[in-house]
């Protein structure tokens, strides 16, 4: 009997490291499958922009490049979310981060008045100058000139708000792109275009007989912009931000995108 006994407590021995460990790796098995399919998952970062907008964004093949993607792939990384990119027209991304369609806006936008009335906007990360593309032959030379003359730019950028304040409605012609305004001036629909100074190299680099107004007609901030409710991810993206620039990572950005003449 005692022999019985202590056959059987030893065969339980036995079995309980291996129940234990074999417990054990059943628990690990669970957690991992939790990693892959719980709450680990990467939240999406979704960004709006109008990739029309060299050398801040634009399609090389199907993929949308430039410094602000490449800026936005870097914050995106370091609040461990997943970028996703959606292309539509520049005046559609205010209301579509109003409304919550997407998360921010990033198209080297610029920090105005009335836009900060509707959204909020990070820190700055690039300046921007608008400028006046001319036909090389064009009678315009200073920004005087201008008066009375046609202007083609970019609906609800920048250059549209100021140049219809300073030139009147009458004077402005709205076009969806930069790219569509500068062909209106190729073919003489304009007289000249008011668009931001990087756009408008490639453009004039791109297309003969275009030259840019030496006198710069505004100079102003990029920013990114938040729906007026996500304080939090404005706040992270910020921080983020500030990362990069200390160490020297947009600069970087910045530095492949544009090289200086
Ligand atoms: N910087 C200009 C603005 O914010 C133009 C931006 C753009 O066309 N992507 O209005």
């Amino acid at each position: 009997m005692k022999k019985i006994i202590s056959l059987i407590l030893a065969f339980t021995l036995l079995l309980v490291p291996v129940c234990l460990s074999a417990c054990g790796s059943k628990n690990d098995a669970d957690n991992d499958a939790k990693d892959e399919n719980g709450g680990e998952e990467k939240k999406v970062l979704t960004m709006a922009t109008n990739a029309e907008f060299p050398p801040y964004e634009y399609y090389d093949g199907d993929t949308i490049v430039g410094i602000d993607a490449e800026i936005a792939a870097l914050i995106a990384e370091k609040l461990g979310m997943e970028l996703e990119i959606v292309d539509t027209e520049f005046d559609s991304i205010i209301p579509g981060v109003q409304s919550g369609k997407y998360d921010m806006g990033m198209a080297g936008m610029t920090v105005d008045e009335t836009r900060l009335k509707s959204v909020n906007f990070s820190d700055s990360y690039a300046k921007g100058v608008q400028v006046v593309i001319i036909a090389e032959d064009s009678s315009i030379a200073t920004l005087e000139d201008i008066s009375g003359k046609k202007i083609g730019v970019q609906t609800s950028t920048t250059g549209d708000i100021y140049a219809t304040g300073d030139y009147g409605e009458d004077a402005i012609v709205r076009f969806a792109n930069g790219a569509l305004a500068v062909e209106a001036l190729k073919s003489g629909k304009v007289d000249c275009v008011i668009i931001d100074n990087e756009p408008a190299k490639s453009y004039v680099k791109a297309n003969e007989g275009l030259k840019i107004l030496d006198t710069e007609y505004a100079v102003e901030d990029y920013a990114i912009c938040f729906n007026k409710n996500d304080a939090d991810l404005q706040k992270q993206v910020n921080d983020a931000l500030a990362e990069l620039i200390a160490d020297g990572s947009v600069q970087k950005i910045i530095d492949k995108y544009i090289t200086a003449e």
